[in-house]
């Protein structure tokens, strides 16, 4: 049986690690030619060398996703090497400083800001570019967090950020609805990646303490994350376009 994105070629930024990684892998499972925008090459480098070890078709693009022309030249390069852009998924992000407003500086706020929503505005700006100069439609998901849904102590720039790209979603979903391109945000919970790690070591949390106080009693995996990612970028998700879909165990049912 053919994989729901067989054929389709499709960008993961951030997908060295974490969220990006395990989506890369059920990508080129599902049988796209995945194409890795990071800032990290040596874990990009674990991340394509366990995906052709099981057969996979990824290549990596050093990108750093607040820069426009590396945006534009990353694209450019998947499409020369794929002959087209299919579907992105628009994931890089940083946790920037998690602090009272009073603390936090605004070259705290900047960079947070930065890369957690200019970085993916632009991205969704060439991506959709290239979609309409292609002529074909395509499929765009990025990376939000419940914490783009609601508020968090500490998290002013980082829920602020993450806020925007749900807006962002929405807009160019409704510019683009009529020219086949969706456009839609997965809203994570707490999710286990190196991002957890450092939050957790930053802030000193007591990880069980914290992991109890989820409505399962525990975090989600990256891969929980990608199965809905996997879903918003194949054609079995043709009429969902301009949604922030939460996929974090219940945690704003709360
Ligand atoms: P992670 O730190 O493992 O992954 C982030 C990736 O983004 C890394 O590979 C990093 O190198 C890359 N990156 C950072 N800045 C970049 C830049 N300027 N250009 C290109 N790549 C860059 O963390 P993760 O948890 O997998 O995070 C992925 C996304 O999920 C982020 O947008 C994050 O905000 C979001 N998120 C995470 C959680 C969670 O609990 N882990 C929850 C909700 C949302």
């Amino acid at each position: 049986m053919a994989g729901l994105l067989e054929g389709k070629t499709i960008v993961i930024t951030g997908g060295s690690t974490g969220i990006g990684r395990a989506t890369a892998r059920r990508c080129a499972e599902e049988g796209a030619a995945v194409v890795i925008a990071d800032i990290n090459k040596t874990e990009a480098q674990i991340a394509c060398d366990e995906i052709k070890a099981a057969g996979g078709n990824v290549m990596f693009v050093e990108t750093d996703v607040t820069d426009s022309a590396a945006v534009k030249a990353m694209l450019e390069k998947t499409v020369d090497t794929h002959g087209s852009l299919d579907g992105a998924f628009n994931n890089a992000g940083i946790e920037g400083a998690f602090t009272n407003i009073v603390k936090m500086t605004e070259a705290e706020f900047d960079r947070t800001v930065n890369v957690d929503l200019k970085g993916v505005w632009l991205c969704i700006k060439h991506e959709v570019e290239q979609f309409v100069a292609q002529g074909t439609g395509g499929s765009i998901v990025s990376t939000a967090s419940v914490a783009g849904l609601v508020g968090a102590r500490g998290g002013s720039a980082y829920c602020a950020a993450k806020h925007g790209v749900v807006g962002l979603t929405k807009s160019v979903a409704l510019e683009y609805a009529r020219k086949k391109i969706r456009v839609n945000a997965v809203c994570p919970g707490v999710i286990e990646t190196p991002m957890l790690d450092r939050l957790m070591t930053e802030t000193g949390l007591d990880r069980a303490a914290f992991e109890n106080q989820e409505p399962m009693a525990r975090f989600g995996n990256p891969r929980e994350i990608a199965e809905a990612v996997v879903w918003l970028l194949s054609e079995q998700s043709s009429f969902v376009t301009g949604i922030a879909m939460p996929v974090d165990g219940g945690y704003t049912a709360l």
